[in-house]
């Protein structure tokens, strides 16, 4: 999503003549967009700010500002702790970026912008056409979450669940399309939660995968009890919806899972596993692992394998747990920490071999993927297939934004290697 809201930044700051350069040195505004999903998001806020302020030690200083949800949870600390900030603004409130900017100009105070302002944020983006031009694009459709999982800062940072309209979606996505998106994954911190004016997700989707030259519809990421009926049978229905759902879990254990406050057992998510897999027997998963959680014994640490070995995720994002301030989760008491440590080493090492496996069965086998750019320097496009593989082939043609049927001639657990296919076997495509 910081990237999507990069991108739409940058849209905001050309109206106002600054354009963006890659080298640092030469920067009269410098903009820091940040996450706080982790732990040490603030220090890399400090870290990054002393390469601005070591670039520009002989120069005029730049203008500074703190963007994102670290900007949102820590701003007034920021705006005390370093003077060098001239202003934080929040995930909601980067819509009044040109404003600030002129502010600044002028010579005004440091300025701290963390409104939740998430209506009036869209209501002024909507009137400003998106620019970005990749072949894979994001678009935010939904924003914030109500559901207040103990370890997670999304809801105070993000706010209230907010669902953008169907028209304006529809608008954007085309712009998207025109400047030569052939795949859009809509974005949202509970995306499959969207609903606007009782209108939700399955309805979004059959309504962008009407553009005509968009190819490829994806969606993150998704909460488990927001898996309705009607999203279960569009993955049936819909053929321009990928087969690859990022279904974060966490735990393996209903313990912890309750503890977490992530109102779901594991039968309820098992449940929609399985629903998915019998409409549309090629869906893949990947999902989001906690692991030494607080309370987490090895029996519940156990459990979070088992489901590993049991639904195969193609990926899967495992971190120890982090204690992020402000969450309820902040004051309870960590688990051993070699402990943790130990687990998190023995589930990678699992989740890898389960990895490996799957990549090997790919091998020899018929994929369709997804082309986005030719690789610098080389003959060589790098692209994605259905279940968002990352694979490169070598060819004279340019690729760019074409599907091709490749052949998978090996692999490692980063990227496949493949060539063109042009006389299909369809008996060979992977399932
Ligand atoms: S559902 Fe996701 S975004 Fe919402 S609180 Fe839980 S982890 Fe955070």
């Amino acid at each position: 999503m910081n990237e999507y809201d990069s991108n739409r930044i940058l849209d905001l700051v050309k109206k106002i003549n600054y354009i963006p350069t890659k080298n640092l040195n030469e920067a009269c505004c410098y903009i820091l967009n940040t996450c706080h999903i982790r732990e040490k998001a603030t220090e890399k806020v400090y870290h990054d700010i002393g390469r601005v302020k070591k670039a520009f030690r002989k120069k005029t200083k730049p203008i500074v500002l703190i963007v994102g949800c670290v900007a949102q949870a820590e701003g007034d600390i920021l705006l005390k702790k370093e003077k060098y900030i001239d202003a934080v603004i929040g995930p909601q409130s980067y819509h009044q970026i040109n404003d600030i900017i002129s502010k600044l100009e002028t010579k005004s105070k440091p300025i701290n912008y963390t409104e939740f302002e998430v209506i009036d944020k869209f209501d002024s983006l909507n009137s400003l056409k998106n620019s970005n031009n990749k072949i894979s694009s994001f678009l935010t459709i939904q924003e914030g979450c109500n559901k207040f999982c103990k370890f997670c800062v999304v809801p105070y940072t993000r706010g209230a669940e907010f669902s953008r309209s169907i028209t304006e979606l529809v608008l954007e996505a085309n712009q998207l399309v025109e400047n030569g998106a052939r795949e859009i994954t809509l974005l949202g911190q509970n995306v499959n939660a969207y609903n606007n004016q009782n209108n939700k997700l399955s309805h979004l989707i059959f309504e962008i995968s009407k553009i005509k030259n968009l190819k490829r519809i994806r969606y993150t990421t998704s909460h488990p009890t927001d898996f309705t009926k009607d999203l279960i049978e569009a993955h049936q229905s819909c053929e321009k919806l990928m087969p690859l759902i990022h279904l974060p879990i966490q735990s393996g254990s209903n313990k912890i899972l309750k503890a977490m406050n992530r109102k779901h057992t594991i039968k309820d998510y098992l449940e929609v596993i399985n629903s998915l897999i019998k409409v549309k027997p090629n869906i893949k998963f990947s999902s989001d692992f906690i692991i030494g959680y607080p309370g987490e014994t090895y029996d519940d640490f156990k459990e979070t394998i088992k489901l590993m070995k049991d639904i195969k995720f193609i990926n899967s994002y495992s971190f120890i747990f982090s204690a992020r301030p402000g969450t309820p989760a902040f004051k309870l008491k960590n688990i051993d920490q070699k402990d943790a440590k130990d687990r998190l080493v023995e589930f990678q090492e699992i989740a890898e071999k389960v990895k490996i496996q799957y990549r090997k069965k790919l091998t020899n086998k018929t994929i369709n993927v997804l082309f986005e750019n030719k690789m610098r320097d080389q003959n060589k496009y790098f692209g994605r297939d259905e279940h968002f593989n990352s694979v490169i082939v070598e060819s004279n043609e340019n690729l760019t934004g074409k599907i091709k049927n490749v052949k998978i001639l090996e692999g490692n657990h980063i990227t496949l290697y493949g060539e063109i296919v042009t006389n299909l076997n369809y008996n060979s495509f992977a399932a």
